[in-house]
């Protein structure tokens, strides 16, 4: 049986951080993690496209909250504490310099994510983590005040518990079997797949700023969408895909959304038509495109509205007007099924929040016993978010976990 003062179960985001500030902050205790794979921190490697999206330049907790579909409300807290700006220093004092993209998203300016990993490597030696690989958790028993561990490669006893093993189903059920609730795992941060006509053969046409909307639910984003080869991608959508990851898996991913492509009531629409009808009289329509929509996207929902290529602005119908400002504000589309994001994915449920108390981030039903990172119920639309709750999470943790006095 190996003993140590802390053992951190899961070498990911989570974990290497933890694990580094529980060993600066209190360097007589005696750290471990123990990771199941030959290598730690896969996720942080392919993350961001290999460029490692750390975090988001959004310095308003309560304002950086509103990113988390899940744990919107349980980490304003822990975000006065521990948040971006945090990130930013806490790198920064290590020599990893981030710099912030147009859209807020924060990088490594080396951008690429082996800088994070070799700075988590280098403080972990620094401050005398033992970094245990192939070590999978198989069991977890709590004996008085002790946990005890068993893995692939041995037994383990500790005084302090950190599960940071992401979304692992099996590791869910150990904590079910410590009394722990989990909420059911649904994926989020994900694409739609829609098979029609007026997307059809115009992959990598964007519309920059949409309204979408899911049909008969009170789900609804906005922001730039991405048309692609199996349908729809982009912020608008991914937002959608993570505030409804629960809703949209209740309807097997086969539901209906309505998209607004150019953010104007039908009615103002139909105004402009009227006026361009005027204004444009002896051009096509088809090759005007209004609204600053891309040509090919302007064509192809022309043409869903009963206009033909040769059609002029002076000889549009009053049927054809109201069919196009259809298309234009409130097109229908049928979405029926989902796609991996390519840069980005995460699983929404996890451990119950209600069971954990986000002053320490410890187990509100078993003392010792910590959890930070995807573990939880909680999981963030894309752009560094994920990543911002699994440091704030380890770090807030890592305070009060250094606390104790080194058994040894
Ligand atoms: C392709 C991709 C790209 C992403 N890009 C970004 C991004 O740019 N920005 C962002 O904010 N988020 C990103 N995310 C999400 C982000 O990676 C996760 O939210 C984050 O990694 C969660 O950290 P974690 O430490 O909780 O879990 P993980 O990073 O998943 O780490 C868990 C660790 O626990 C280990 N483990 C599991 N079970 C056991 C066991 N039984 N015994 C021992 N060890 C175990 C695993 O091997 C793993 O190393 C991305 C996700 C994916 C899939």
């Amino acid at each position: 049986m190996k003993i140590y003062d802390v053992i951190i179960v899961g070498g990911g985001a989570a974990g290497f951080f933890a694990a580094i500030n529980i060993a600066e902050f209190n360097p007589k205790l005696k750290v471990a993690i123990l990771e199941r794979g030959k290598e730690g921190l896969q996720k942080v490697k392919i993350s961001g496209g290999g460029r490692c999206n750390v975090t988001h330049a959004e310095f308003i907790p309560s304002e950086l909250v509103l990113n988390y579909p899940r744990g919107e409300k349980e980490l304003l807290g822990p975000f006065h504490q521990f948040m971006t700006g945090d990130t930013i220093q806490w790198f920064e004092d290590r020599g990893v310099e981030l710099k912030i993209e147009e859209d807020g998203r924060m990088f490594p300016i080396t951008d690429s994510s082996q800088t994070i990993i070799d700075c988590f490597l280098n403080e972990a030696q620094k401050f005398d983590v033992d970094i245990l690989y192939n070590h999978a958790l198989k069991s977890i028993k709590h004996l008085e005040t002790k946990w005890n561990l068993e893995t692939s490669q041995g037994d383990f006893s500790t005084n302090k518990l950190m599960m940071a093993t992401g979304s692992n189903p099996k590791i869910w059920k150990l904590l079910e079997d410590l009394g722990h609730t989990i909420s059911q795992p649904v994926p989020s941060l994900f694409t739609f797949d829609i098979k029609d006509e007026r997307i059809k053969d115009i992959p990598g046409v964007v519309a920059l700023n949409v309204e979408v909307k899911v049909v008969d639910t009170d789900l609804w984003s906005e922001g730039p969408l991405l048309i692609t080869h199996v349908g729809m991608s982009a912020p608008a959508i991914l937002k959608l895909s993570a505030f409804g990851a629960i809703e949209l898996a209740k309807r097997n991913y086969d539901f209906e959304i309505e998209v607004n492509f150019i953010k104007q009531s039908y009615d103002d629409c139909i105004e402009q038509l009227k006026n361009l009808k005027q204004d444009l009289a002896k051009k096509t329509v088809l090759k005007s495109a209004q609204f600053e929509l891309p040509k090919r996207l302007w064509q192809k929902l022309v043409l869903a509205s009963q206009i033909t290529n040769e059609t002029r602005w002076a000889d549009l119908n009053k049927s054809q007007l109201e069919e196009l400002a259809s298309q234009l504000t409130q097109a229908v589309f049928h979405v029926i099924g989902k796609s991996t994001f390519k840069e980005e994915f995460v699983t929404a449920g996890g451990v119950n929040l209600k069971e954990v108390n986000f002053k320490t981030f410890e187990s509100r039903l078993h003392e010792n016993l910590y959890f930070a990172g995807e573990i939880l119920n909680i999981d963030a639309i894309t752009g560094g978010f994920n990543f911002q709750n699994a440091w704030s999470g380890a770090y807030i943790a890592a305070l009060e976990m250094s606390k104790e006095n080194a058994q040894h």
